[in-house]
């Protein structure tokens, strides 16, 4: 006798249709409303055990075929465990410099305590840099093209560090034949043509951090003297845009009581951005800007009229305009079984202005996580948890029906809110696993108003998204 149970999945609602999402095949399928009904009743029993009968054998055949339906007995232990044994190699291939720790803003949010860090103000040295590049040319194993980020504090207060970097790599590349990228996330405060030349020159994917229009922008991102920095950006935006080949991505963050995505979004676009990232303010939860806990709804109802939007948008331009909802949406249509989010500690790092090396930018100024120096290299010992940090040993991913789209989250964000990189926050995968149910929705609604919309869009690929 079958012994059927229903897959880890995710069943949800929404504009009056039913879906289910099957977890390991990453497959959505759209549900009439009685089977949703009866599927949805057994999946929140706790063993989700399908009484016998439930189904006639046409629906029940139906239903094994697109893997709603498994049969318990054949559910085996996911093998991909890091074993406890396992002593890293140390692999470099992107690397983040912290060029300054120093910032001309004074942003009310950030992280890095007005881009200090709460360390002393600074500028990365020559020596530093230098051996930073150097450690990352030793360890890109072959490695063909390594990634340069300059990043604050704003990297551009330290723009002739930039310039030496850039005049080292092409030496290298000389003599090695390695290629190197660079990207740069700026406040976009710091704009001569010099810098604009350099941009163009090298290539240097740029990312502005602007909060939106002139109200909030000057009310979130000032200077230290409480003077706005909306006017000064807002000039740079189409000579940054000019050499960027008239793309430019801006970096929002989200902070009550400002959550109308919507409304931002359009805001930066009509000043001139073509891309907009928005993410959530990562702040202490006392703090007035704070969007989670209790305030969390209203940050869901926001990203849902943003969805909405969105999908009406794509459907004239054949493009998802924001990075959250098309890696999402990108991950379901290329079924990748993403088991970690991001290359920190792994092959992505961040240098600080001092020399140390942390698993990314997030991490500076917290010195127990440092992994190394510039001078001793990376300790083995110290990046072990990264490889660890997967859906597969995550504490609560196994089971968790995003686990693939979610890839076991942020590494930073679970050691802020839970103290501990292998615990999973469970205040923000709550607010995550809606946002990933909202990509779902984004992608039945597209997929059904042109079955080849993503074909047009993404290219199949079995490749690991990266943060
Ligand atoms: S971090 Fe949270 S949302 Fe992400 S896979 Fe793990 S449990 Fe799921
Ligand atoms: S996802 Fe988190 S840990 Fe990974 S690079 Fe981004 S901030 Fe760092």
């Amino acid at each position: 006798m079958k012994n059927l149970k229903i897959a880890l999945s995710h069943l949800f609602s929404q504009n009056g249709k039913n879906f289910i999402f099957v977890t390991d095949t990453q497959s959505l399928y759209e549900l009439d409303e009685d089977i949703y009904a009866v599927l949805k009743a057994i999946h929140d029993t706790e063993d989700k055990l399908v009484p016998p009968s439930t189904f006639d054998e046409g629906t029940e055949e139906e239903l094994l075929a697109c893997h709603v339906l498994v049969n318990a007995d054949d559910i085996r232990e996911d093998r991909r465990r890091v074993p406890e044994d396992f002593i890293p190699q140390i692999r470099v291939g992107n690397v983040l410099l912290q060029i300054a720790n120093d910032c001309n803003l004074n942003c009310i949010y950030c992280y890095g305590s007005g881009g200090s860090y709460g360390r002393k103000r600074e500028m990365m040295s020559w020596d530093t840099a230098k051996k930073a590049i150097d450690y990352m040319v030793e360890h890109c194993a072959d490695q063909e093209r390594l990634l340069v980020t300059f990043f604050g504090g704003e990297p551009l207060m330290n723009f002739p560090l930039i310039k030496q970097i850039i005049a080292y790599c092409d030496e290298i590349r000389a003599k090695t034949g390695k290629k190197f990228s660079y990207s740069m996330t700026t406040n976009g405060t710091i704009m001569n043509d010099e810098i604009l030349d350099y941009i163009k020159r090298y290539r240097i994917s740029t990312m502005v951090s602007m909060d939106g229009p002139k109200s909030i922008q000057d009310s979130y991102r000032c200077y230290e003297n409480g003077c706005g920095s909306f006017d000064k950006i807002v000039p740079n935006i189409e000579k940054l845009k000019k050499v960027r080949g008239n793309h430019l991505t801006v970096r929002s963050t989200v902070c009550r009581p400002d959550m109308d995505m919507c409304k931002i979004r359009r805001e930066l676009l009509a000043l001139g951005f073509t891309n907009v990232v928005m993410s959530p303010v990562d702040t202490d939860p006392d703090s007035p800007l704070f969007v989670g806990g209790e305030y969390s709804k209203d940050l869901i109802e926001s990203y849902r009229k943003l969805a909405e939007e969105l999908v009406e948008e794509a459907k004239k331009t054949g493009r998802i305009d924001n990075i959250l909802f098309s890696k999402a949406v990108e991950s379901i249509y290329n079924r990748a079984q993403k088991i970690r989010s991001c290359t920190a500690g792994r092959s992505g790092f961040a240098v600080g202005s001092n020399g140390l090396i942390y698993p990314c930018q997030r991490f500076m100024g917290m010195e127990e996580y440092a992994v190394g120096d510039v001078d001793s290299g990376i300790d083995p010992e110290k990046i072990k948890v990264y490889f660890h940090a997967t859906v597969v040993e995550k504490e609560s991913c196994p089971d968790c029906w995003a686990k693939y789209l979610c890839g076991a989250g942020c590494v930073h964000t679970a050691v802020s809110q839970t103290g501990d990189p292998m615990k999973a926050p469970l205040d923000y995968c709550e607010t995550y696993r809606t946002i990933y149910e909202i990509g779902l929705y984004i992608y039945s609604e597209l997929k059904a108003f042109d079955d080849s919309f993503f074909d047009k869009l993404f290219k199949p690929t079995k490749q690991e998204v990266v943060c």
